[in-house]
């Protein structure tokens, strides 16, 4: 077979280890794995075999679809519908596919308690501690309470809420979320979640029955100003393409769209087969690096659609063919994604169906 033209190597050992750092991290919980977004860009099949194997809890996934690719491929662990069901078509299937409906708002209970008035149903109840985006307010807990004992074809697998800025080891508001939580869940019987990856590496109160982590187990770090390898996490994906050409350009000649980066003396100038329609973010500036032969080089001049060019002036031997690195182990994703204004999570979910997937 050819050689693709870009590739996402995925390794599942890696994965695996982090799981493991997960458990080291919060050994008294059961670990929920975030796989929404096809694991994070990373193959949800692959991804959630691998992490059946090593035992994990529960799968996280943001809708139906992501679910039922998930049972279609055999999959028989336990998953969780983050967003809970949209439509009475969804909540039908849910229960067919035996997932785990997180209601949270109004509207989901009554949906489910009409339409489904006598099927067995999985729910978790989700709770806004303050992130204002999803939940029930905290002091409907009791409330809540009562309307699952009204139903006894509802069974309660527990208590959901998340954290704005577990990112922060110094955030007042993650304390006061975290406390609120405690405290309106004070005499409500079931099991509790509270940690995304950061809430369970940086908020030890946060370790409780269930963790939810997703961007670790793929190797990346959720603090910022550090990788994955600071906390012994191992990056799972290496994003990678080739040179397809190598040029020397003369000294005040442009490369690329715009002319946007000018030859300060004659140079060498290599093209990468990559762009943005493969997961390149256009806004990479020149000065962003890739790795060729284990060596930082910098992007020049604009990302373009399919390749963007580099500098090889630090780097006389390479040639037509070399691989280029655009992330993995040896240049963290984090770092390029500091480079982009963004979050390694977003490079992960921005590849394209361009990228051929390999699973070591
Ligand atoms: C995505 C998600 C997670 C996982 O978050 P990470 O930051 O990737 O660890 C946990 N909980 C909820 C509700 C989520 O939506």
């Amino acid at each position: 077979m050819p050689l693709p033209r870009v590739t996402a190597t995925v390794d599942l050992s890696a994965v695996r280890h982090n799981l493991q750092r997960v458990r080291e991290f919060a050994p008294q919980s059961k670990v929920m794995a975030a796989i929404k977004a096809d694991a994070y860009g990373h193959g949800a099949v692959p991804v959630a075999r691998a992490l059946a194997e090593a035992g994990v809890d529960a799968f996280a996934v943001a809708c139906l679809e992501e679910a039922v690719t998930l049972r279609d491929a055999g999959i028989a662990t336990r998953i969780a519908l983050l967003e809970g069901v949209l439509s009475a078509e969804e909540a039908e299937e849910a229960a067919r596919l035996d997932l785990e409906i997180v209601i949270h708002d109004r509207w989901q209970l009554e949906l489910l308690a009409s339409l489904l008035p006598t099927t067995a149903l999985r729910v978790w109840f989700k709770l806004d501690s303050g992130m204002h985006r999803l939940g029930f307010p905290l002091a409907e807990a009791p409330a809540l309470q009562a309307a699952l004992l009204a139903r006894p074809n509802w069974r309660l697998q527990g208590w959901i809420t998340h954290l704005a800025c577990a990112d922060d080891r110094d955030s007042a508001m993650t304390s006061a979320q975290i406390a609120a939580f405690d405290a309106a869940m004070a005499d409500i019987p079931g099991a509790r979640s509270i940690a995304n990856s950061a809430g369970l590496i940086a908020w030890p109160q946060a370790r409780v029955d269930w963790v939810r982590p997703g961007l670790m187990l793929y190797g990346a770090s959720p603090m910022p100003g550090t990788v994955g390898s600071d906390l012994d996490l191992k990056p799972a994906m290496t994003v990678a393409s080739r040179l397809i050409a190598v040029h020397e350009v003369p000294a005040g000649d442009s490369v690329g769209y715009g002319a946007t980066f000018i030859c300060p003396e004659a140079m060498r100038v290599g093209v990468v087969a990559v762009g943005y329609a493969d997961g390149v973010h256009r806004i990479l500036p020149t000065g962003a690096p890739v790795l060729i032969h284990e060596q930082r080089v910098p992007i020049i001049g604009r990302v373009s659609m399919d390749m963007i060019t580099v500098d090889l002036r630090s780097l006389p031997r390479a040639a037509v063919g070399d691989a280029v690195t655009l992330w993995g182990p040896g240049l963290p994703a984090e770092e390029v994604a500091t480079w982009a204004g963004t979050l390694s999570y977003e490079l992960f979910c921005g590849l394209t169906n361009r990228v051929h997937y390999r699973y070591v």
